[in-house]
């Protein structure tokens, strides 16, 4: 097991002893245990070393007060860098259109996209009470679409069937219509995804985006996917105006680092946390108790 940034800097205060401020002399060595920290919990490398050039800026010249010494002074400069950085914006989903609000769900193959659109239907109907469609989009994947049904149905909305040989953007476009008809307030759109990016899938996704307008736009990605997640999150976000992330599979071991990367790059607000394979295991998104995970 990693140690934690508590860990590595309690080390190395027992040699500040006596230092009561954060120095240029002390916060080169500091830098270095939060920067290990970091990549510990797989927030990839670019990211870290921004991160770490604000809190150096934050730390130099902050006072450490009372009996703090400057490297548990440090852990709570961290601790709230961290949480600023993942924690801004607003968690719920928008559904400030007219009705019905479209969601378009993002992600590769695995991420857990189907399962999250199932939870996010689940989320809506009862703590927003809307009245939820479903569609899939995937039309290279049959069993995707059987599958979207099944968990379409245990989250109690309902799914609007599409056929392999049709067009993502008519499928979605008929599932709208529908929508439109039968007054429902949500469609979500879940969408195929590949097991790794690929240029004709998002030309496919930029195009329905373009065709249905979606109020959200969701990149769904695996919190375990760690330092690989940077990459992903950049091709979509070039290829889509992102207004929210969902982070799946952080019921895993993971220390979540992902979330910080994918953040940074994409710059969307962390909206939900994927916490179970169930349909009700979906959390909104808590930065600060993440912060702490993050840093063991
Ligand atoms: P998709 O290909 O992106 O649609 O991914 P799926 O929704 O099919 O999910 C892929 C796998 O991840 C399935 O076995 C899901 O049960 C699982 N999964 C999805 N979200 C979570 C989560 O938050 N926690 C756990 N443990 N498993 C999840």
């Amino acid at each position: 097991m990693a140690s934690t940034l508590t860990d590595r800097l309690s080390r190395l205060v027992k040699t500040m002893r006596g230092q009561a401020r954060i120095t240029e002399d002390n916060v080169q060595e500091m830098m270095r245990e939060v920067r290990m920290a970091l990549l510990e919990a797989d927030v990839a490398l670019p990211v870290v070393r921004d991160f770490i050039a604000r809190v150096k800026e934050k730390a130099l010249g902050a006072e450490v007060v009372g009996s703090l010494s400057p490297g548990q002074a440090l852990v709570g400069i961290v601790n709230k860098e961290l949480a600023a950085t993942m924690g801004e914006g607003v968690s719920d989903i928008n559904l400030a259109a007219q009705p019905p609000a479209v969601i378009l769900m993002a992600g590769l193959q695995g991420a857990g996209k189907t399962t999250t659109t199932a939870k996010l239907a689940k989320h809506l109907i009862e703590k927003r009470k809307k009245k939820v469609l479903t569609v899939s989009a995937d039309v290279y994947r049959p069993a995707a679409i059987e599958q979207l049904k099944t968990v379409t149905r245990q989250a109690g909305a309902e799914w609007f069937p599409s056929t392999a040989s049709d067009k993502p953007v008519d499928i979605a476009n008929a599932a709208l219509d529908h929508a439109r008809r039968h007054y429902f307030d949500v469609l979500l759109v879940d969408t195929a995804g590949r097991l790794a990016i690929d240029e004709a899938l998002m030309k496919e996704i930029a195009d329905l985006h373009a065709a249905i307008k979606p109020v959200e736009t969701l990149f769904v990605v695996d919190a375990m996917q760690g330092q690989d997640a940077i990459n992903t999150a950049r091709a979509f976000k070039e290829a889509l105006p992102l207004t929210g992330i969902v982070l799946t599979k952080m019921d895993g071991d993971s220390r979540g680092g992902a979330a910080l990367s994918v953040r940074q790059v994409t710059g969307a607000p962390i909206k939900f946390a994927g916490v179970s394979e169930k349909i009700d295991g979906l959390e909104v998104f808590d930065a600060e108790r993440h912060a702490g995970r993050i840093l063991g």
